[in-house]
Formats: structure tokens, sequence, C-alpha cells
């Protein structure tokens, strides 16, 4: 675990801006696994399959949603229109594997106000949130 991430945790609470829900180059895409698109058609009350039709893009062989000018498809005013069945992805936000290295951390910081905000969120969870993160790019 990276030096910034202290013992004690990491203080994250979302406050709802949708600034993740919106491309930063190099985040730019809500990638999809099987489960996830299972997820979100179940939760829009439609098959798997009408629900990656309408709504998914693949790139490089890897399901990702569909982005309006750069922000995701489900992202109404600054609200996820999906919430409850969003991805493991933005469940999984900020604790992505590939968001631990300090700069990388600093640099998400600049953007995401939850950061640094609410509660303590103890080490060990963390690491349960980055497994599985871990897990579900291992589906992709
Ligand atoms: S699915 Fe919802 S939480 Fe995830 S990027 Fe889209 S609007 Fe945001």
């Amino acid at each position: 675990m990276p030096d910034h991430i202290p013992r004690a945790g990491v203080r994250f609470q979302c406050q709802g801006s949708g600034n993740c829900c919106v491309s930063h180059g190099e985040y730019g895409y809500v990638y999809v696994t099987l489960a996830d698109r299972r997820r979100l058609a179940a939760t829009l009350g439609i098959k798997t399959q009408q629900f990656t039709r309408r709504y998914c893009i693949k790139t490089e062989g890897l399901f990702h949603l569909d982005m309006k000018n750069g922000d995701c498809v489900f992202l109404d005013g600054k609200r996820c229109a999906v919430y409850d069945g969003r991805p493991t992805q933005c469940r999984t936000w900020p604790f992505w594997p590939e968001n631990m290295p300090a700069k990388r951390w600093a640099a998400i910081a600049e953007f995401c106000p939850g950061i640094g905000q609410g509660n303590l969120i103890p080490l060990d969870t963390v690491r349960e949130i980055l497994s599985e993160q871990r897990r579900s790019n291992a589906e992709l």
C-alpha cells in the first residue's frame, strides 16, 4: 500500500459532484463486465443484449459505456440515473489500483471533491475495494 494511504485509513465521501462521470482524458471510459451489464440491464428492466446494444461500445475488445460528448450516457445533471446498478468501476472509485501512486492520487484529488471528506475508510476496507476492482478488471 502506498505511503500516502496512512495506516489509519483515508477520508473519502462522495460529494455528488458528478466529476468522476465525465471524461478526464486518460480516465475516459467506464468499463463494464458482463456482470455489470447484467445488473444494469436488470436495473433498467431490459435484456442484457439490449443494454449492450443501446448503451455500450467495444474498444480494443473491451466493453465500456457510451459517452456523450465526454459525459457518461447515464449522467443526468450531476446524478447517476442507474445509481443502484452502477458499474463496479463506479462503486469502487477512487480506490482503483492505478490511482494508488501518490502522483495520480494528487491528480484525482484535483477534480474529486470527495477525497479528504467524511469518515476514515480503514486501510483493510481500502484493500478490499482494491481487490474488488482488480477482480472486475480481470473479468473485462
Ligand atoms: S454509471 Fe453512473 S456513476 Fe458511473 S460514470 Fe455513469 S453516471 Fe457516473
